[in-house]
């Protein structure tokens, strides 16, 4: 399995992350971030984050700090 780390304080709610993931395991979460839109989350329900490290290359704000298999 694999998985992402998301910084809540740094997301500034740009979804670019959204688009890039070839799997659509990040999603618009219910939380509020500093833009005051809702920030992003990682669900991988069927375990396949593949840990290509995509979705961290496009974050504008490195706000995707780590990228791991377990
Ligand atoms: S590491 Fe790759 S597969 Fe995993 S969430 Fe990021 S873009 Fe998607
Ligand atoms: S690319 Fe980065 S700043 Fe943009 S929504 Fe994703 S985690 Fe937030």
């Amino acid at each position: 399995m694999s998985f992402i780390e998301i910084d809540n304080n740094k997301c500034k709610s740009c979804y670019l992350c959204i688009d890039v993931c070839p799997f659509k395991l990040i999603k618009k979460s219910e939380t509020i971030g500093k833009t005051g839109q809702n920030i992003v989350e990682f669900k991988d329900e069927n375990s396949k984050c593949s840990a290509c490290k995509m979705c961290a290359m496009m974050c504008p704000d490195i706000a995707i700090t780590k990228v791991w298999k377990t």
